[in-house]
């Protein structure tokens, strides 16, 4: 690999792009101070660059002779989740969400992956020994499942070109310097909808009058519970959750409606079909049972696919990290039942995902650890992405970061 010295970010240029990001998180859709950011620093490298795909996203493309198109990911949302990192670079950012103030953080560490692609487009960029063609992607909203395909729906593919490849990380309190690569399926299939019972309300003294939503809404929530026992094979997983039930306002009033929010979790798009269609099965089968006056809606509220990364994709990431990152320590942390759109842009354009786990923990932390299990014991005691505790060390967690995205894009572009 050459470098020259052009337009490649520095530690302290690195650190301060993050830094700032950090300080000014925003919440999915409204990314638009990030997305002026990585625009300007786009242009800036030599990328044609063109903002507002699917909403706030940006894509940066860089073409160099001929050769495949490679996209490179990293998703820009930060979370309402109010920091408590105590860091002197800590989010005060707020936000207005259904009529609640909340504090807005980078729990998630996107700022860590928009800081990592940027180094790496710019690295790219000095790196003369490719052919091809760099596709950025700057993605807004993946915490409510919706930015990819937002971006896709915008005619991404139709107008920027189809990837031979899509590269992503998600950064995760595992040691700076570790890589989590796991083929196959890797991250669940996730849904989320709002069951909206519809009852008959009336006085609470004359129960005979009306048809209680309360005492339906309880009953598709029990009846739910025997969806994963009763219809999923033991050898399957599949989670159900009712993570919401609001009825109703005084003790003596029978109220008109219940709503109720469930999710769902699986890694086998049978396991979900059968979870999608039992739920709904049992929200109007009940509502039939109680004598409703009108089904059930059920409105989703977002869908994550479930992400499956490619075999050979992910044994060609492991040859260039071994290659081009010396000491980077390379595991497999197994399956997680966290969710991810990443893999919408993938299956959009039909070409294998690739999907990999970058450490953001201070390496230090793990001195002591002997074993997997020790570091695995270390890292459970960590704040996870989500908590406002969540804070990766800057480095070496950026220069990993770009590092590891610099190795997998020329992977797949054509060296010269
Ligand atoms: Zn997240
Ligand atoms: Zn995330």
């Amino acid at each position: 690999m050459t470098t020259t010295t052009g337009v490649s970010l520095s530690q302290d240029e690195l650190a301060e792009i993050y830094v700032d990001l950090h300080a000014h998180p925003e919440l999915g859709l409204q990314e638009h101070r990030t997305a002026g950011i990585v625009a300007e620093k786009l242009r800036g490298f030599g990328y044609e660059v063109t903002e507002g795909v699917g909403g706030t996203g940006v894509v940066g493309i860089l073409q160099r002779g001929d050769g495949p198109t490679v996209l490179l990911r990293a998703d820009m949302d930060g979370l309402p989740v109010t920091e408590q990192t105590g860091l002197d670079y800590a989010s005060v950012a707020t936000a207005e969400v259904d009529g609640r103030v909340t504090g807005v953080m980078h729990a998630c560490g996107h700022d860590v992956h928009i800081t990592a692609l940027l180094g790496a487009a710019a690295a790219l960029v000095d790196d003369q020994d490719w052919a091809g063609r760099i596709m950025a992607v700057f993605q807004p909203a993946e915490e409510p499942g919706s930015g990819a395909k937002a971006m896709i729906d915008d005619g991404l593919f139709d107008r920027f070109g189809t990837p031979v490849v899509v590269l992503g990380q998600h950064v995760a309190p595992m040691p700076a310097g570790s890589f989590g690569l796991h083929a196959g399926v890797s991250y669940a299939a996730s849904e989320g909808m709002t069951i909206i019972v519809h009852g008959k309300g009336g006085h609470g003294s004359r129960p005979e009058t009306t048809v209680d939503p309360i005492v339906l809404g309880a009953n598709i929530v029990t009846r739910l519970q025997q969806i994963v026992s009763r219809e999923i094979a033991p050898q399957q997983v599949g989670v159900v959750t009712v993570g919401a039930f609001n009825a109703g306002q005084a003790p003596n009033v029978i109220p008109e409606t219940a709503e109720l929010q469930v999710s769902t979790r699986s890694f086998d798009p049978a396991v979900h079909d059968t979870l999608s269609a039992a739920i709904e099965r049992i929200a109007k089968g009940e509502a039939a049972a109680a004598g409703a006056p009108r089904e059930p809606e059920i409105v989703s509220q977002y869908s994550f696919p479930l992400l499956v990364n490619d075999p050979d994709g992910i044994e060609r990431l492991r040859g260039a990290l071994t290659a081009d990152i010396p000491g980077a320590m390379i595991i497999d942390q197994g399956v997680v039942t966290g969710s991810e759109d990443v893999g919408a842009f993938a299956t959009a354009a039909g070409v294998p995902c690739v999907y990999w786990v970058l450490g953001g923990a201070d390496p230090a932390l793990f001195a002591d650890a002997k074993t997997l299990e020790d570091a695995v014991a270390v890292a459970l005691k960590l704040p996870s992405n989500h908590s406002p505790k969540y804070a990766p060390v800057i480095e070496p967690t950026l220069t990993m970061g770009v590092a590891a995205m610099r190795s997998a894009a020329r992977a797949w572009l054509t060296i010269t």
